[in-house]
């Protein structure tokens, strides 16, 4: 007999949504498409505990047959949704927790339906949880340095998630301070959910113009670093019309503390006579690691693990300039840029504001 399939209720989808920050529960990859999966094969099914969130690659690892039966059994995707429903929820009571052990007031429930108000409720709740917001944000930088340090894009694109899911707490947080239902008609956390999900899905789809997968596992982590930055603006922007309404408060100021470097040794300045020293070693530019040796050599990687390419690469440095010399159709070529700024985790280069991250 054919199954019948009945569509999942809108609340019910929403929550498993939520739930898992909409994100496959199996891979946990963030920006790829998802579909809400029947555990038990039903379509008809539609409890709660029978669904669970997964990406297409994921849901199809349900469907293949191996020696002793599927892939990916019913048992393991309920474990899987089990323990990823309760991380997730994990990492979003971490940014509460950070603001309270900072001194900041947790969130301020909005109590009144009203569209206009006269003005802002508990002010000086507000004053000091955005002034909590610059140790909140060097907080969550702190906790995912120790992943970024370990090396290994899976685990540095984990620390950008966790502090994506600080950001979006904050952003939450502030929305409380709106009227009720005021962005979109939804519930805060409903809707800066659905709104990171996005920008997620936007960088990954404009990273890859030729498909998805093709620009290799580092895009996976400029995506995260482009939602962090992203959500950082957004928390900029709210701050902006909220704090209007505060006395005395310093916008420079804050502005300041709020954009201070999270790792204080990174903020040591490189002086010229040291650029040649300071340049050996791996660092992470656009797409790929490039990684210069003491002899003058120079190599590329594309990915993590892969061999490092050197062939005729040679580069050298006169005064602030960087010449790379590497192999173009037939022949060499040899580039020359000014580098802009240098310290000790990034060196930028003048042509297109190219910035190379220390990654040893
Ligand atoms: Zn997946």
């Amino acid at each position: 007999m054919a199954k019948i399939r009945t569509p999942i209720p809108g609340a019910t989808a929403a929550n498993i949504l939520f739930r898992s920050d909409r994100t496959c529960c199996i891979c946990r990859e963030r920006g790829i498409p998802t579909q809400i999966h029947h555990i038990d094969e039903d379509p008809s099914n539609n409890d709660p505990n029978n669904l669970a969130l997964l990406c297409l690659h994921c849901h199809e690892e349900t469907q293949i047959s191996g020696g002793f039966g599927r892939k990916l059994d019913a048992l393991q995707v309920v474990q899987f949704r089990n323990d990823w429903f309760e991380r997730v929820q994990k990492r979003r009571d971490t940014a509460d927790e950070i603001a309270a052990a900072k001194g900041a007031v947790p969130a301020n429930k909005p109590s009144t339906k009203s569209v206009r108000r006269a003005e802002l409720p508990n002010p000086q709740k507000l004053k000091n949880y955005i002034l909590t917001l610059p140790a909140i944000r060097l907080d969550a930088y702190g906790r995912a340095q120790s992943l970024w340090d370990k090396g290994g894009t899976s685990t540095q694109r984990q620390g950008c998630y966790d502090v994506v899911d600080i950001l979006e707490q904050i952003l939450i947080t502030l929305a409380s301070w709106y009227p009720l239902h005021h962005f979109d008609g939804l519930a805060p956390e409903e809707y800066f959910n659905a709104m990171t999900a996005s920008r997620f899905a936007w960088h990954h789809a404009r990273m890859e113009p030729n498909g998805y997968g093709s620009a290799g596992t580092m895009a996976r982590l400029f995506v995260a670093d482009a939602v962090m930055n992203d959500l950082e603006k957004m928390v900029e922007k709210m701050v902006e019309p909220l704090s209007m309404h505060l006395e005395d408060f310093d916008d420079f100021q804050w502005m300041k503390a709020w954009k201070v470097n999270s790792d204080s040794s990174a903020n040591e300045v490189v002086e010229f006579k040291d650029y040649p020293k300071r340049i050996l070693g791996r660092w992470l530019g656009p797409r790929k690691y490039v990684i210069f040796f003491a002899d003058g050599r120079w190599g590329v990687q594309r990915n993590e693990d892969d061999s490092i390419e050197i062939g005729e690469r040679r580069w050298r440095i006169e005064g602030d300039k960087l010449f790379l010399t590497f192999p173009r159709g037939t022949g060499l070529s040899t580039s020359e840029s000014t580098i802009t700024s240098f310290t000790a985790k990034q060196f930028v280069t003048e042509d297109h504001s190219t910035k190379y991250e220390w990654a040893p």
